[in-house]
């Protein structure tokens, strides 16, 4: 893709001051102010704290996917890993699994659970298909001694039944308020003195400036690109955006699901939220049509998780939808996060494919590595 490449401009109408202090050039300029842009800017802080961070984000709030995610802080179910094992063979999904422990216990140490709303659940993985339960629970052992290896951890899968159905538990996983999490962090990096322009939208990059919309190019001694769905288009990288749907109902009486639920490989998740259903995914069942930046509703989608609501979950009659939204993943043909130079100076982090709850703060903490050994 070809990248725009324009004339560093300042825009004649800023004054002295703004020139002098608003301006002036930061030692790092972050792209971005989601899970992996903030925690960049929260560690770069701690390191050089007498250095100027400014991050520059198109939205009000970061607006991508860290505030529009599901909250699920896990590692993955036995059928999500079983199925990427065919493609991607054992050793990549174990470190993939590796990779997703240690983000998870990075953000547990960064932040308490009350900062961001942690809830130590454990999860289920459901089952409405015999064979793929055969298959899983057939590898349940192995898997778990694989892990008992890799992690130090002692039998993180276990069968179980849950509401009538044949589940495996994973009693490592545990769900976040989004929002909570992303606000606590955010209070954070201003705190360590951080910078935030929100709305301002960068429009292409080059070695040492970064070109916003209004016409005004921003130096810096170094920049981090951290747009994950959104960065095949500013910058060209080899990442898909894929959108994701999700809704929440209006509170449900006795609700009898408790907890952090998973289905077909991962695909379709729920999880109860103060009485209320949180339900999304089956974004496998458009793939095509999802893979977009663009905000939207796929009324496929929607109809298939509506039935699954009914159907599968079987909610009590006359529940409704409260509010529902998407948001914009990264993915990578691989499912490997992108952590890399892509020019003299620049740097990005992409491609969290899906899991970035669970690995932002890891990715974030690889990119920050990447950047103070290149200083
Ligand atoms: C519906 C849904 C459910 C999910 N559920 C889970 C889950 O349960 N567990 C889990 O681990 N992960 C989940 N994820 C994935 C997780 O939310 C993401 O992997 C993670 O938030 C990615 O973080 P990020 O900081 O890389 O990207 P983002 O949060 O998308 O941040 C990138 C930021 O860059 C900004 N930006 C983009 N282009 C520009 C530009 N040109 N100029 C300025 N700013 C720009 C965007 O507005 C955005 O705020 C889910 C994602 C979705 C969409």
């Amino acid at each position: 893709m070809a990248i725009k490449k324009r004339k560093v401009s300042m825009n004649r109408t800023f004054s002295f001051w703004e020139r002098e202090e608003w301006l002036k050039k930061p030692d790092l300029l972050i792209v971005g102010a989601g899970i992996v842009g903030a925690s960049l800017a929260l560690f770069y802080k701690k390191a050089f704290p007498g250095h100027d961070v400014l991050i520059v984000e198109k939205g009000v709030a970061p607006e991508g996917a860290s505030t529009r995610n599901a909250g699920f802080t896990c590692i993955g179910s036995l059928s999500e890993h079983l199925s990427d094992m065919q493609k991607a063979g054992e050793e990549t999904v174990l470190k993939r699994i590796e990779r997703r422990w240690n983000g998870l216990n990075l953000l547990r140490s960064t932040l308490a659970a009350g900062e961001m709303g942690y809830i130590h659940s454990g999860g289920y993985e459901i089952f409405t298909d015999n064979e793929l339960l055969a298959e899983c629970s057939g590898r349940l052992d192995e898997m778990n001694t694989l892990l008992h290896e890799r992690l130090g951890i002692e039998s993180v899968y276990s069968r179980r039944e849950y509401m009538g159905y044949p589940a495996i538990h994973n009693h490592v996983e545990g769900a976040i308020n989004s929002g909570k999490m992303m606000r606590t962090l955010h209070q954070k990096i201003q705190k360590a003195g951080v910078r935030i322009w929100w709305n301002t939208r960068v429009e292409s990059i080059d070695s040492g400036v970064a070109h916003l919309d209004n016409d005004t190019g921003i130096q810096a001694e170094q920049i981090a690109v951290a747009v994950n769905g959104f960065a095949e288009s500013l910058v060209g990288l080899p990442v898909k955006p894929a959108r994701g749907y999700v809704f929440i109902t209006k509170p449900i009486a006795d609700l009898g699901w408790k907890g952090t639920f998973n289905h077909d490989r991962g695909y379709v998740y729920f999880r109860n939220v103060d009485n209320r259903l949180l339900l999304g995914g089956a974004r496998n069942l458009a793939v095509e049509e999802e893979t977009t930046d663009r905000f939207g509703i796929n009324p496929v989608i929607k109809e298939y998780l509506l039935s699954f609501a009914n159907d599968v979950i079987k909610l009590p009659p006359e529940w409704e939808i409260d509010v529902e939204w998407s948001g914009i993943m990264g993915i990578t043909a691989d499912k490997e996060p992108y952590i890399n130079e892509i020019k003299p100076g620049v740097y990005a982090a992409a491609g969290l494919s899906g899991m970035g709850i669970a690995i932002g703060m890891q990715v974030a903490k690889e990119l920050f590595e990447l950047i103070r050994n290149s200083r």
